[in-house]
């Protein structure tokens, strides 16, 4: 390769945006072409996107613009859509032309996994982008309104959230923040609003800990909360759900949080995948596509146990690092290194100054817990924009 390398980043979140980060700090000029291409002019912070989504804090906190994160004199960014990856030829189609690369860094994110089950696409909502989540907003309020028009409607005021996990929870502890506001604003009595969190599995969080689990389900129910725990949602209607047990709840609200699974651009591409995620190596490249890194929520990477990690954007960013130095170290002919996962805990947040979480070894819940999740977002706008990230967008 005698001309210069051509470094190609699909997706500027977690992966994408700290890969390009690192590399403009480690390349010198002229050592790679890096172009970064992403389908907004910003970067969005997933991790705070169930906040704007019910309506506790603004969309505009959860974005920053791309060309305040990178330095154009050595990342080119490129707002387009991918469209197609084509890894036989070393191409990527865009909406807007093709590029063509030496190394690939996928790093697209994921998309909900809905398991075939009916009506989820048509008629449930998801928490996945400032779009979704101003949607997801607008139409909370919007239910309020119309109720105060059909007051025999309930089904306006009944929210219905779809998987217990991390991402349902926190939703749920931000919505029971919203909805006294709301109840407020449009004088509709409490009583009359429901909120149901519907999970399939034997617990809320399975595969948490137990103590802790139990700690947010008293949380939320004193925040009004109905848990419908091993129940499995059969299928979403325009009308509400239908749970496995035949029982039908009407809501004109469905919030779908029941798990991600890799792009879909990456099976069309022809690599192989379990549930849209490549299994990468242990330097996070494609197996037999030696120029292709793959990362976050579209990668796979197992523990020493055998087990799958969680796709997070703790794993995205250790793996962005390791990524950006085995790029350079392959342009430089120098060793690669292996990505080896260090968790440094769980914290999720239950709603305004109430969380849960596992660091290091301690388990935290309350306000400490609270101020700790607060500290990783702050940290993380650290990672990404320095001191004056973290005045701009930190949520003291
Ligand atoms: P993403 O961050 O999803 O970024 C993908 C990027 O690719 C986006 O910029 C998108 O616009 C772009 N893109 C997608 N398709 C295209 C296309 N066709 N063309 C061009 N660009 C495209 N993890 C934690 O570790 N801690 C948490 O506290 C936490 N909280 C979460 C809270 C919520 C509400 C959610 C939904 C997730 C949370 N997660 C958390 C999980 C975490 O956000 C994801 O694992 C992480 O965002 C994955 O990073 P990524 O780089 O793979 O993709
Ligand atoms: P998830 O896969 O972790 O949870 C989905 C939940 O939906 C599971 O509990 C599953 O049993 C349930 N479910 C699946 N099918 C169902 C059905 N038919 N009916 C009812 N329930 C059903 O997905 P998530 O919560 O979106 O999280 C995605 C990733 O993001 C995870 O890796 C998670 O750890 C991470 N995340 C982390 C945080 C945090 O650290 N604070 C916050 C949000 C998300």
């Amino acid at each position: 390769m005698s001309r210069i390398p051509r470094i190609v980043i699909l997706g500027a979140g977690y992966g994408g945006i700290v890969t390009a980060i690192r590399l403009q700090k480690e390349l010198n000029y002229n050592e790679a072409d890096v172009t970064l291409v992403n389908k907004h002019d910003y970067h969005y912070i997933t991790t705070h996107l169930h906040m704007p989504a019910a309506g506790t804090d603004n969309p505009e906190n959860a974005r920053v613009n791309i060309l305040k994160l990178i330095d154009e004199f050595k990342i080119d960014f490129v707002k387009s859509t991918v469209v197609q990856i084509r890894p036989q030829e070393k191409k990527v189609i865009l909406e807007e032309g093709t590029l063509s690369y030496d190394y690939l860094v996928v790093g697209l994110g994921g998309e909900p996994e809905t398991f075939g089950i009916p009506g989820l696409k048509e008629y449930a909502l998801s928490i996945r982008s400032i779009n979704s989540v101003r949607f997801i907003r607008e139409h909370i309020e919007y239910q309020f309104a119309r109720f105060k028009r059909e007051p025999n409607r309930l089904d306006y005021l009944t929210f219905i959230v779809g998987g217990a996990g991390f991402t349902g929870i926190e939703f749920i502890g931000e919505i029971t923040d919203r909805i006294p506001k709301l109840c407020k604003e449009y004088d509709v009595d409490p009583s009359l609003v429901k909120v149901y969190n519907v999970e399939a599995a034997p617990t809320a969080l399975p595969g948490f800990d137990p103590e802790l689990v139990e700690y947010a389900m008293n949380v939320l129910q004193n925040k009004g909360v109905t848990f419908k725990i091993a129940t499995a949602i059969k299928e979403c209607t325009p009308d509400g759900v239908i749970l496995a047990t035949g029982e039908e709840i009407k809501a004109a609200t469905v919030v779908w949080t029941g798990g991600i699974r890799g792009n879909h651009m990456l099976d069309d591409a022809g690599f192989e995948t379990m549930r849209g995620r490549i299994k990468v190596d242990e330097n996070l490249r494609a197996p037999g596509h030696d120029n292709v890194y793959v990362l976050g929520d579209c990668s796979l990477v197992f523990s020493p146990e055998g087990r799958p990690y969680p796709p997070t954007a703790q794993i995205s960013i250790q793996q962005a690092d390791i990524c950006a130095h085995n790029l350079v170290a392959s342009i430089r002919g120098e060793q690669l290194k292996s990505f080896t996962y260090e968790s440094k805990g769980t914290v999720a947040s239950l709603g305004r100054g109430e969380a849960i979480g596992i660091v290091g070894s301690r388990k935290v819940k309350g306000g400490m817990a609270a101020i700790m999740k607060k500290v990783i977002d702050m940290r993380y706008l650290y990672i990404i924009g320095g001191i004056p990230l973290v005045l701009k967008k930190g949520r003291f």
